[in-house]
């Protein structure tokens, strides 16, 4: 690959974050221990409409403590989409859980309702919708499965922050949400992430499992239960702060972006792309489109390596979870839809500060082959 000219998800920082990183910086406090921790949770609530954040030190611990707030362990079985990202699964893993793997909608490329049902037994306790490049899933369908059975809902919301579904935001829906500031999310703090509930036991509990097992201000090194060490750190917090501010405009950016994209490409012979369903709004984190290789005239692996070659950025989709060679031993089945996708999927150029001029340039990549 030549030198990148227009990058896929790279971050979007300026001014606002380098006065925010000096001042905490300037603070003293660059640990958990610092105030803007708490502000970055206050405020993050605050845009969600959430009644509580607990701040964490990735999206993939917040999935871990999620499952772990709800109890769930050996025995138990929790569905999960084919096609994610490998995060979505691992914290199944290491609760001792099972995870159950069911294939997505060919139109959303989110985890498939019909095949949700299909895969409940006894032994279920909970279902992990992925808002897939931050596109929400199904959420009234999930949520009624969820009432039928009597299972949990844990958004992994890591990709879908300001996305929303019937005017409300993704994360809000489930029991717990997730979300993560890695450095290509949407909003990032270099790494971090946030759990949401409703629940304030949840909430507390959450408090106290992040930090070694101790309540909140509790000074004489006694540990409640068996802990884990996943806060968030006040540099972090500080990063955060700055860039929740400015996710008003990367959204819009994003959404701008994706609805030029759509424009110029609808009508291109062979590319698709993933569908919004009436009443959800993505935050558009990645545009991907789908190449039909035969209507296209040109392979994937042609396409990829041509735009490689001009400075465009892009990435095959997550590879689905069933053909992953670390859960080779696991008994998942086939999941042609998401295999399908897999097979012709390719993210573009999306970080927020890409130009109409950035996605034009990508477009007419597109149709001069
Ligand atoms: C990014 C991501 C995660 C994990 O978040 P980290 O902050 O990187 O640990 C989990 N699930 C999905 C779908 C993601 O895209």
């Amino acid at each position: 690959m030549s030198e990148i000219k227009i990058p896929l998800d790279w971050p979007n920082l300026g001014q606002l974050e380098r006065e925010y990183i000096l001042r905490a910086l300037d603070s003293g406090y660059v640990s958990s221990a610092g105030p803007l921790v708490g502000e970055f949770e206050k405020r993050f609530a605050a845009y969600l409409g959430v009644a509580h954040a607990v701040a964490v030190v990735n999206g993939t611990a917040g999935l871990h403590l999620a499952l772990k707030l709800l109890g769930i362990g050996p025995g138990d079985e929790v569905i999960v989409p084919a096609l994610t990202f490998i995060a979505t699964v691992n914290p199944v893993i290491y609760t001792g859980a099972r995870p159950v793997v069911v294939d997505v909608d060919p139109h959303t490329w989110n985890i498939d309702p019909a095949e949700i049902e299909k895969a409940i037994t006894k032994h279920t306790r909970a279902i992990i919708p992925v808002h897939l490049y931050g596109n929400p899933a199904d959420m009234d369908a999930i949520l009624g499965l969820a009432r039928k059975y009597g299972l949990y809902v844990i958004e992994d919301a890591t990709e879908a922050l300001g996305a929303t579904y019937k005017g409300k935001k993704v994360g809000t829906f489930g029991r717990i949400g997730v979300f993560s500031f890695n450095g290509n999310k949407i909003i990032t703090t270099g790494g971090g992430g946030m759990l949401v509930t409703e629940d304030p036991q949840l909430a507390h509990r959450a408090r106290i499992l992040v930090n070694q097992g101790r309540e909140p201000g509790e000074t004489e090194y006694e540990h409640q239960e068996i802990g884990f060490n996943y806060r968030l750190t006040n540099l972090q917090a500080a990063l955060g702060l700055a860039q929740l501010e400015r996710l008003p405009e990367f959204l819009a950016i994003k959404r701008r972006n994706a609805a030029l994209y759509r424009r110029k490409l609808q009508g291109v012979s062979g590319i698709s792309w993933q569908r919004e369903l009436s009443g959800a709004e993505g935050n558009w984190w990645l545009f991907s489109i789908l190449i039909d290789a035969e209507k296209y005239g040109e392979s994937r692996e042609a396409f990829m390596d041509r735009l490689g070659g001009c400075g465009v950025q892009i990435r095959p989709l997550f590879r689905p979870i069933h053909l992953q060679p670390c859960y080779r031993h696991y008994p998942f089945p086939i999941c042609p839809v998401a295999e399908d996708l897999y097979a012709k999927g390719i993210n573009l150029p999306s970080s927020s500060f890409l130009t109409e001029d950035d996605v034009i340039t990508v477009c007419n990549h597109l149709f001069y082959r």
